[in-house]
């Protein structure tokens, strides 16, 4: 994937998106519209008119008349446009009525159908296309949408990173699992990510936390929700900010140079980062021994036919290394998720060694 010549290439870090959840009204998009313009890193100007809602019976959207909302606020402001499409019909109006950029919301690019009919719609077409990740944690899910449209021959590309569905209770409405957005630009270097916070905190109180970590993962910008007047927002309400809150925000971020060119720096950090490559081979070579211990476990096991699974083991393992762990202040959590996946692997290892008895190999030969 090439994307270095497309517009959000282009743009200085950090590309600021801006606007209300929904467009509800003419004079309730200009009014925030306006106000944005004193910002001078908002660069585009984002409303939802088709609303994806949960239930049927809430505000779905103002629709096709919203697009007209747009076109002046891109007269009035010289903002550029952005809207969420979800069908290829939403596409084609968006594209004929003159908006810039064209969004890929979560619910739509868990749908490939969907998807590879929203590409096509755009193909020979100038727009620029954000495809944020979809619901769930499937990185191939959102990659595949990327390249629908990549395939296409849409070069004018970003992703937009939303947060994924929450399973159990948590502080934020979607959670960031950063690692996701980080796996992304590994196997995509050339993509520009760009973080939507609101819709990851689902209130405006974390907004600025985690607007700061996307900064310092070096995202390529913020999708962030502003409404004239938030407490009377039609759609989520209690994520999006005043124009003055993100103002302040804007003001109190800071964008960390990703070039140090300083070489006290570059010493100081080639030192430490020779001292954790030791560490990680260390960590290897432990892991390895510890391998080898398995095996012979699972030799045990296997002569006195005990079952893998010995829950009591496991109960103290975990115990001990987790009250061990916070003395070396370490979180549990953070250890507690290591054991699992060490435990997960011998499991898996001495059911792999189980299942192979001692005669069939003599039977081969
Ligand atoms: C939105 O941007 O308003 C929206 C509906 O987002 P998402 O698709 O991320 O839920
Ligand atoms: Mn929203």
């Amino acid at each position: 994937m090439n994307l270095v010549q497309g517009y959000f290439h282009s743009m200085k870090r950090p590309l600021i998106i801006a606007g209300p959840c929904s467009a509800e009204s003419e004079m309730q998009v200009l009014n925030t519209a306006t106000a944005l313009t004193e910002l001078d890193a908002v660069k585009i100007f984002r409303a939802g008119i088709w609303k994806p809602r949960t239930k049927p019976g809430q505000f779905e959207g103002a629709g096709d008349k919203g697009l007209k909302w747009l076109q002046k606020v891109k007269q009035e402001t010289g903002l550029l446009i952005a809207t969420e499409v979800a069908t290829a019909n939403h596409a084609k109006k968006a594209i004929d009525a003159g908006i810039d950029v064209l969004w890929i919301g979560a619910r739509t690019t868990g749908s490939p159908i969907y998807v590879q009919e929203i590409a096509e719609a755009v193909k020979g077409q100038d727009v620029k296309v954000m495809i944020k990740n979809p619901l769930h944690p499937d990185i191939d899910l959102w990659c595949g949408a990327i390249q629908r449209f990549y395939d296409a021959g849409v070069r004018d590309l970003a992703a937009v990173h939303r947060g994924f569905y929450p399973f159990e209770k948590s502080a934020f409405r979607n959670l960031p699992l950063w690692e996701i957005p980080i796996e992304l630009q590994l196997r995509h270097k050339d993509l520009p990510i760009i973080c939507d916070p609101s819709h990851i905190a689902g209130k405006t109180n974390h907004i600025e936390t985690i607007s700061q970590h996307a900064m310092d993962l070096n995202m390529a910008g913020l999708m962030i929700e502003v409404h004239e007047n938030p407490k009377v927002a039609l759609t989520d309400r209690s994520q999006q900010m005043f124009p003055s809150e993100l103002n302040t925000l804007l003001k109190q971020l800071s964008i960390r140079d990703n070039q140090f060119i300083d070489h006290a720096y570059l010493s100081r950090i080639e030192q430490l980062r020779k001292e954790i490559d030791h560490i990680d081979y260390q960590l290897i070579d432990l892991l390895s021994q510890r391998q080898d211990i398995i095996k012979g476990i699972a030799k045990c096991k296997s002569e006195m036919n005990v079952n893998i699974l010995q829950l009591q083991r496991w109960e103290s393992i975990l115990q001990t290394r987790l009250d061990y762990a916070e003395t070396n202040n370490l979180s549990r959590s953070y250890v507690l998720k290591l054991l699992q996946s060490i435990h997960k692997e011998a499991i898996r290892l001495q059911s792999e060694i189980m299942r192979i008895k001692p005669s069939s190999t003599q039977d081969d030969g």
